[in-house]
């Protein structure tokens, strides 16, 4: 089995880099309770990188609500067990005062795009997001780094702010990992009950129902939200929070279905809030 040395400080990550010169580093950041979206990513970096380091921290600041973040699973020994299975070099798993020292007093903030979607229902969530990542980005020194299509609006605010700020860092999009009956993973699905496990899968029927309704010919963006929310209110454990359809580029919402799309939704099952995407060209 490969072994992976784990480094609990910046400083060993420097030591680290320094023992490798010259190599391209792989990046893959997560907050454990590792599935196989994230090991998808982890392959994919595997492939394509010299040597591949990936990070395990729950980032308080992304948490908008304290109680989802207390509420978040973890499981670091299993995360382990898990990363073993690949020849990966470095598992970053910083203490939270290695992140945010208490004099820690700097904030990354991508504007507009962040003002839709889970950045208007999460209010301050992509600059927690965006905050941690200029960060991990300026300690792991990455050549790629690799992020889940499953969290659609935060890729785009990724690679905007990898724009913006000059991060010479390529960010790499892998397609959302589901479950057989659809359901995307995440780290979040191991808080369902069996019942709203099973129930969850009407997400991406919705989906896809609506995906079958622009293929058909719909275009008008509010029959086919009505569409998938009439088909996610079938679950009777579903409470719809939005069901979006934006232009995937710069996510303003659409009246008229035109170009490429993202049709997105979050949709809470008891306390569990879950989210999902597909993208579509017309
Ligand atoms: P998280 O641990 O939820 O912060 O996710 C870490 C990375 O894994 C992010 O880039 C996510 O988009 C990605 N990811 C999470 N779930 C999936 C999935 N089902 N398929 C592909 N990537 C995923």
């Amino acid at each position: 089995m490969p072994n992976h040395k784990i480094a609990k400080t910046i400083s060993c990550v420097r030591d680290f880099q320094n023992q490798n010169p010259g190599k391209s580093i792989g990046f893959v950041p997560t907050m454990g309770y590792l599935h196989e979206g994230h090991l998808s990513l982890v392959k994919r970096a595997v492939k394509e990188n010299d040597l591949v380091i990936v990070s395990i921290f729950v980032n308080p600041k992304q948490f908008n609500q304290g109680n989802d973040f207390i509420n978040y699973p973890r499981s670091v020994k299993t995360d382990l067990e898990l990363l073993s299975q690949y020849p990966i070099d470095l598992v970053f798993m910083p203490e939270n005062n290695e992140i945010y020292p208490t004099d820690f007093s700097s904030k990354v903030k991508v504007d507009k795009i962040t003002d839709y979607l889970e950045g208007h229902f999460r209010p301050g969530h992509f600059e927690g997001v965006t905050t941690v990542l200029a960060k991990l980005f300026n300690i792991a020194r990455p050549h790629r780094a690799y992020f889940g299509q499953k969290d659609a609006q935060q890729l785009i605010v990724i690679k905007k702010m990898v724009a913006d700020l000059n991060f010479d860092i390529e960010i790499i999009a892998c397609p959302t990992i589901r479950e057989k009956n659809g359901l995307a993973m995440s780290s979040r699905n191991a808080r369902l009950s069996a019942n709203e496990r099973d129930e969850a899968k009407i997400l991406f029927q919705a989906l896809m129902k609506g995906k079958e309704s622009i293929l058909k010919g719909e275009r008008n963006s509010g029959k086919i939200e009505a569409l998938i929310e009439k088909t996610i209110q079938e679950s009777h454990s579903a409470e719809i929070e939005y069901v979006s359809l934006n232009d995937a580029v710069n996510l303003a919402p659409l009246t008229e279905i035109q170009g490429e799309i993202l049709i997105s939704l979050a949709v809470n099952f008891g306390e569990v809030r879950l989210i999902d995407n597909i993208l579509l060209k017309t």
